[in-house]
């Protein structure tokens, strides 16, 4: 692990990696990447590169597990063993348990589970590439891949964290930030603004989280719009491409 910046914000107003605090690294997205999945989507953001594939709606066995009156939503977020620069163990760590559980948790008022009582619609996340922000990076490809699945949803979801670095506030932390930062607070939310995932890392103020918040709030409108820019290249027709790019 590279050693603690001096600085992290240079006399410009500028990040390590060039960035201003409150902009986010360059996001691309790609939907319908798997076959056999009923939805899919890969995802770069900076160096993050990130895998999202849904199933279902589908029976769900064993039927003990069904829930009489919608479906279940189960959300697996993984860490491929080469993602990180040493090695990770394959299988469930406390971790990666519990970003599964927060990140599902992100969809549970936003999917119409109502529509398929006893179902299963399963939500896998595959990390291929990490460097600070994964949790995030995963839920944003998550939506577009419940979308792709025809999972019918109140709307999108976008997640961007926030962070404290050399007495600033800062969004989408890059690795440096992440580990030697004063705070990291990943959030979630709903294009109407609904919070639906918030965890918080370290120390801040009531009055920097109230600020951090709507830093993320810009952060999130940028995702959202780069998630509907995808929807369009896939299901949109030539002539509304054009009026996006007028
Ligand atoms: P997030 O990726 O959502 O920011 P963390 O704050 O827990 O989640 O992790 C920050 C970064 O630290 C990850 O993106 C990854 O680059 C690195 N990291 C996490 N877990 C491990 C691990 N077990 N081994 C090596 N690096 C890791």
């Amino acid at each position: 692990m590279s050693d603690k910046p001096v600085k992290f914000i240079d006399e410009n107003g500028l990040r390590l990696d060039g960035r201003r605090v409150d902009e986010i690294r360059p996001m691309t997205v790609e939907m319908g990447v798997l076959s056999r999945a009923d939805g899919s989507c890969y995802l770069e953001w900076g160096n993050n590169k990130v895998l999202a594939a849904v199933y279902g709606p589908r029976e769900l066995h064993p039927r003990r597990l069904q829930r009489p009156s919608e479906a279940l939503v189960r959300y697996r977020y993984n860490m491929a063993a080469f993602s990180v620069e040493d090695r990770i163990r394959p299988g469930p760590s406390r971790r990666s348990t519990e970003i599964s559980k927060v990140s599902g948790e992100a969809f549970e008022t936003v999917v119409m589970k109502q529509f398929y009582p006893g179902a299963v619609i399963d939500v896998f996340a595959e990390v291929l590439q990490a460097d600070a922000g994964t949790r995030t990076a995963a839920i944003n490809a998550a939506t577009l891949a419940l979308v792709d699945a025809g999972i019918p949803m109140k709307g999108l979801v976008a997640a961007c964290a926030v962070g404290k670095v050399d007495g600033q506030l800062v969004i989408d932390l890059n690795k440096p930030e992440d580990n030697y930062g004063d705070a990291d607070l990943p959030i979630a939310m709903t294009e109407d603004g609904e919070i639906t995932l918030l965890q918080m890392d370290g120390n801040l103020t009531a009055d920097e989280i109230a600020k951090g918040v709507e830093m993320v709030r810009k952060g999130c409108e940028q995702i959202f719009a780069i998630q509907k820019e995808a929807l369009l290249s896939k299901f949109g027709t030539t002539d509304e491409m054009e009026i996006l790019e007028e």
